[in-house]
């Protein structure tokens, strides 16, 4: 895989449903819960206010609108039936003179005039004018028979009242309306019409100059949609036609007999109120801006802006501190993500990490998991204390980021395991490569406040994903593989394979029977003589080995099972058993011969091994002096008090301590120095190697040396040739033990038989 593909993994899209998730949990947040209503109550607030203004406005513009036609209808309704009753007076006046009327001295009476009425005419049967107000006795003939006022009467029998289309006097060059009304002679034929003639203008002048109906105009209409007369509109003039479709455009319903709507022009819109003016045929139209809702719309801005306001100042609020909490949570991402002692990924970040990886398909999935152990950090813990602990830790940390390539990934996983993503890793020898030079790279000395350490490590390895499908799978895999690789020899990394399954599952297996082998009575102890050499060999004691009579796999020799029990503290079981069962045989079977077993660190650490001696002597009745007890160099290593104790207390108790495989550990001789010794035994490694090329005998000529300077005995373990033992007594040593005299045998041989073989060999 490489860099970026790695990256591309981590930075993959986020599903919908994570995001929807994501967004809800982000939404339901306090701080945005109060920022948000805050801001839909402000809006809210500003937009129901501004929606009542404007309901009100238009309320109070179709109310004008209704008023002012009302207004209007009313005015022009007057005037006509005070004009229609001034036709109505002359004619029934001319009527009851019976034909003996006089046109003239009738339109002349002065109340039949208003200041409104431009003229009053008599026409009569042919079209002739008989008088007028403007020219009572005509001095010529006036024919009016063309005029649509006089058709309209003329050879008919109906009395209605005429408004005629506005005229434009021939010789005033005014503006004019005719009212008509036809007139009958005596006779009750049709007489002639009666005209009274309106100044148009007089019908609408007042409306001009009303404040309260700013910028409003008047229109008075035929039923023929002609204007008869015309305030504030400069689109119509009298004459003029009003256009078809003005009042298609939004009407609102009233119900008192006013037609509402809205019609632009000049820009604006205006509000308009239309009115049949009673059972006339005309039509009063009165328009005006719409002031009321050009001043809601003002206030409207002024809403809106505060609302804004409110909206950027909580936004900017809630931004800040988002930013802030932000910053919070991505420190404590951080913190989630790593290991606070040492700074690496910590185990969260790894499984998110391997997660992912597996989401991969299978082909990018090119990677090499290392399962990293420390090998010996617990005895550095418990020797120096857990602040070089720690500080071992944080340097482990840095030597393994160090050691690897800037696109690999290291975890701590916790305590001292540790793990490395190796990516872009296809085969075991690239693996390999990299578990080796980890290896390498721990097995170096750490140097920890004036301490050289060394604690090596044991590695896991699971290549790419060949052979395991899952994210835990992997963990498992490596980390069977870890633990195989601790079980047989630390200090060195081992591959998983599917094997393993198997192989740990017959250890787990192991280890449950090792737990009950103690009961179970299958358990058996072969003993080694040793052999005083300053003189003649002599027997002079006996080390009780232990031994397994598995019901399966027969006779298991220790190394094949002691570290197990070590490991899962089944040890304490056994080593108690031992000494029991050695102090037992030694006492019953032979009263003079002394007996050593061995201890290890963890029946010291887990249990009270001098109180489990002390409980063996008293149970036994075996004398102090024929008890030897073997511990290990690594056990003092840790100077723990805890066992320090126990072999003190061992020793007040009379019973011997010997220093067992010397030479194999630190062999630091401060050891001999505080520690409550009596024996050294010089491990075989050395002793295998006398009379070979890589002759060992002066280590054993100064270990025995130094053993006689501090007063101790030393046993040289594993002597196979006379050779061997020459050289050994030649140099002073005290004992021997090895295949030379006898392996380790049952106890009845041990004693008897054997023991007397072994003398008389020596012999
Ligand atoms: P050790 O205490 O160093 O025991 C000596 C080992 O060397 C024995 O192996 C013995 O059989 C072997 N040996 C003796 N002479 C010779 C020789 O001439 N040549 C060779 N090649 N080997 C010789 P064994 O019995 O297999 O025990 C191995 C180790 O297991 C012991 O090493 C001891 O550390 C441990 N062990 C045995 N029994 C017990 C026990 O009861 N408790 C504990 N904690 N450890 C035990
Ligand atoms: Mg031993
Ligand atoms: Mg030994």
């Amino acid at each position: 895989m490489t860099v970026a593909q790695k990256r591309a993994a981590w930075a993959k899209p986020i599903r919908p449903g994570v995001l929807a998730r994501r967004f809800l949990g982000w939404l339901v947040q306090p701080l945005l819960l109060v920022g948000g209503g805050l801001i839909i109550i402000t809006w809210g607030a500003a937009l129901i206010k501004i929606h009542a203004e404007l309901a009100q406005a238009e309320r109070m513009s179709v109310a004008d609108a209704q008023n002012y036609a009302l207004l209007f209808e009313q005015d022009v309704l007057r005037t006509s039936s005070e004009i229609d009753r001034t036709i109505k007076y002359l004619r029934q006046t001319y009527e009851r003179l019976e034909g003996a009327g006089d046109w003239p001295a009738l339109v002349s009476e002065e109340y039949t005039i208003n200041n409104r009425t431009v003229q009053i005419a008599i026409i009569d049967r042919t079209g002739d004018m008989i008088t007028s107000t403007a020219m009572l006795r005509p001095t010529k003939r006036i024919d009016l028979s063309d005029r649509e006022h006089f058709k309209v009467h003329v050879g008919t029998t109906r009395d209605q009242l005429f408004i005629s289309r506005p005229l434009l006097g021939r010789a005033s060059n005014k503006w004019s309306i005719q009212f008509t009304r036809p007139f009958r002679r005596g006779d009750g034929t049709f007489g002639g019409v009666i005209v009274v003639s309106l100044d148009p203008d007089a019908l609408v002048s007042n409306y001009g100059n009303l404040r309260a109906f700013t910028r409003g105009s008047f229109l008075l209409l035929g039923a023929d949609d002609i204007v008869r007369a015309s305030a504030g509109d400069s689109r119509y003039q009298i004459g003029s036609s009003y256009r078809e479709g003005e009042r298609e455009v939004i009407t609102i319903p009233t119900g008192d007999g006013t037609t509402v709507f809205r019609s632009n022009w000049d820009g604006e819109t205006r509000i308009v109120g239309a009115r049949r003016v009673g059972s006339l045929p005309l039509e009063v139209i009165v328009s005006a801006p719409e002031t009321h809702l050009s001043n809601v719309r003002r206030e409207a801005v002024y809403y809106l802006a505060v609302a804004a306001a409110v909206t950027l100042g909580v936004v900017f609020g809630i931004g800040r501190a988002l930013r802030r909490q932000r910053r919070r949570l991505s420190e404590i991402t951080a913190l989630a993500h790593n290991d606070i002692l040492t700074g690496l990924r910590n185990r969260f970040s790894y499984q998110t990490m391997i997660g992912d990886l597996f989401k991969l398909p299978h082909a990018e999935r090119t990677c090499a998991l290392h399962l990293i152990d420390l090998d010996k950090f617990k005895s550095v813990n418990d020797t120096y204390g857990h602040q070089v602990g720690d500080l071992l830790l944080k340097a482990v940390a840095q030597r393994l980021s160090s050691g690897v390539r800037g696109m690999d990934y290291v975890f701590r996983l916790g305590g001292d395991e540790f793990a490395l993503i190796q990516f872009e890793c296809t085969r075991h020898d690239q693996a390999a490569r990299v578990a080796n030079r980890l290896c390498k790279l721990l097995s170096e000395p750490f140097l920890i406040e004036d301490y050289e350490l060394r604690i090596g490590c044991s590695i896991g390895t699971v290549v790419g994903s060949d052979q395991v499908d899952t994210a835990d799978g992997m963990l498992q895999a490596a980390d069977m593989a870890l633990y195989l690789s601790k079980s047989e020899g630390r200090g060195t990394f081992r591959f998983y394979d599917r094997g393993m399954d198997e192989a740990l599952a017959r250890r787990r297996k192991l280890e449950f029977e090792l737990q009950q082998a103690a009961e179970r009575g299958e358990l058996e102890l072969h003993y080694q003589p040793k052999l005083a050499i300053s003189g003649e060999p002599t027997i002079c004691g006996f080390e009780a080995l232990v031994r397994w009579r598995h019901p399966e796999h027969g006779m298991m020799p220790p190394f094949e099972f002691i570290q197990l029990a070590e490991e899962t503290g089944a040890i304490v079981n056994i080593g108690n058993w031992v000494l029991l069962q050695a102090c037992k045989d030694v006492k019953a079977l032979n009263p003079d011969i002394t007996v050593a077993i061995n201890c290890s660190a963890v029946q010291f650490a887990r249990s009270d091994v001098s109180a489990a001696v002390e409980r063996a002597l008293i149970d036994t009745g075996l004398e102090p002096q024929r008890l030897e007890i073997e511990i290990t160099e690594t056990m003092l290593m840790k100077n723990d008090q805890r066992t320090l104790t126990q072999l003190e207390a061992i020793r007040r108790l009379g019973v011997r301590i010997s220093l067992d495989d010397f030479g194999t550990g630190y062999s630091s001789l401060s050891y001999l120095h505080t520690y409550p010794v009596d024996c050294i035994k010089v491990d075989r490694s050395f002793v295998k190697t006398i009379g070979t090329e890589r002759d060992a005998g002066p280590i054993i000529r100064a270990i025995v040396a130094m053993a006689c300077e501090l007063s101790l005995t030393t046993v040289a373990e594993g002597v196979e040739t006379a050779e061997q033992l020459a050289f050994l007594q030649r140099y002073g040593c005290t004992a021997v033990q090895g295949y030379l005299f006898s392996p380790p045998r049952p106890a009845v041989e041990a004693f008897s038989k054997l023991g007397q073989e072994a003398w008389s060999k020596a012999a």
